[in-house]
């Protein structure tokens, strides 16, 4: 069978690709967007500030974000450097107030907004193969009806932390720690401020906020090995954070499963573009849940990457380069904050966990 004709593929609909998607097919292009799951899936990450508010004005999709009754959030707390909370409140942004995050309902609206633009979008549906052919690229892709061949002249990569496509284009990731997230949900349960609590203990730190539906998301965040394990030992304790405790003694709702392990290092690409492809979102450059900013950079980086790939497929060889540079440039600013705010928690100096993360800092 002949294959299908796109002018970008863009492999992976989490916020970063769907947000590529729809700019490009609302421009005019035949963008595909190939999501590998099936349903909602675990995906972890819900607080964004009010500065959200922007991107999703630029990507024309407010209202409907508006419609989805996400939880709105006051601000954050966080005992980093010294037991007590300090607050930061979004009374004076200029754009109002942040969310909690229903994550499910977020992704599968900006999914539904770049179909509605005019993106092909495929549900379970994962790239097996990608070869480079005349004037761009030859993908197979593998769906639930069967393999599917498509002819495209750009990819990108928004799989996320995979880079499943940059690394095939021989792009590595850098990781700078080992950091991963254990995270438990718990369902229903009393209300609880709505702000994100951030706690330092010895090992690592705790974030809980609260969800839509009066559920809770509590994720221990620590360095993978001697202490994953440990957490794993059974289900995560804030004992020694005690304002974290108190927060979840008072909410009192069920953990809804066991606790999952994610990844959440820090980590950029050595390049985000190529040849005929570029990477966006967590793919191109990973950010500590420590800054909250990972949705925020996935929709901006949608935009920048749009925009490139606009104007090379209108001829113009700077775009892809200058993108790269851009990525680059935004990481390096990134581990500057990121730096500023780890060596900010003194308190535990015989600690691996914080004596590693001043050390690269
Ligand atoms: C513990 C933790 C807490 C976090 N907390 C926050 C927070 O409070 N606020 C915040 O803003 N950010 C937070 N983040 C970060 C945030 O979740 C990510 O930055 C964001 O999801 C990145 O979006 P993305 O579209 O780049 O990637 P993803 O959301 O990972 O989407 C990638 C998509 O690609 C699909 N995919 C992967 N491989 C393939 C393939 N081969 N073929 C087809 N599809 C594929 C996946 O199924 C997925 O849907 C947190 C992250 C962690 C780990």
């Amino acid at each position: 069978m002949a294959p299908c004709d796109a002018d970008v593929a863009v492999i992976g609909a989490g916020p970063a690709g769907a947000a590529v998607a729809l700019l490009l097919a609302r421009a005019g292009h035949r963008v595909l967007l190939a999501e590998r799951d099936t349903g909602p899936r675990l995906a972890v990450g819900e607080s964004v500030g009010p500065g959200i508010r922007v991107a999703l004005e630029r990507l024309g999709v407010f209202d409907a974000f508006l419609a989805d009754g996400h939880l709105e959030s006051l601000g954050n707390m966080s005992a980093w450097g010294t037991p007590e909370a300090a607050g930061r409140d979004f009374l004076f942004s200029p754009y109002g107030n942040g969310w909690h995050l229903e994550r499910g309902r977020f992704d599968a609206t900006l999914r539904r907004q770049a179909q509605l633009c005019g993106a092909m979008l495929h549900g379970a549906t994962r790239l097996e193969q990608l070869a480079r052919a005349a004037g761009g690229w030859r993908l197979r892709l593998a769906g639930p009806d069967g393999p599917l061949d498509w002819h495209t002249r750009f990819v990108v990569d928004a799989t996320g932390r995979r880079a499943t496509v940059a690394r095939r284009c021989g792009s590595a990731r850098r990781p700078l720690d080992h950091l991963v997230g254990v995270v438990t949900y718990h369902g229903a349960g009393n209300k609880v401020q709505c702000r994100t609590l951030i706690e330092a203990e010895r090992d690592g730190w705790w974030y809980s906020a609260p969800l839509p539906e009066a559920r809770l998301v509590l994720a221990y965040m620590t360095d993978a090995g001697r202490h994953t394990r440990r957490a794993l030992a059974g289900p995560p304790r804030p004992d020694s954070a005690p304002l974290t405790h108190a927060r979840l003694v008072q909410h009192g709702g069920q953990a809804e499963a066991a606790a999952a392990i994610v990844p959440a290092y820090s980590a950029c690409l050595a390049q985000a573009a190529g040849a005929g492809w570029l990477a966006v979102g967590d793919a191109a450059a990973s950010v500590d849940p420590l800054s909250s900013q990972g949705i925020v950079s996935a929709l901006e980086q949608g935009l920048a990457a749009a925009g490139a790939l606009a104007a090379a497929l209108g001829g113009d060889a700077s775009a892809m380069p200058a993108y790269a540079d851009r990525i680059s440039s935004m990481y390096a600013d990134y581990l500057v904050q990121r730096a500023h705010y780890y060596r900010r928690e003194q308190r535990w100096p015989d600690s691996d966990f914080w004596r590693q993360r001043w050390v690269n800092a």
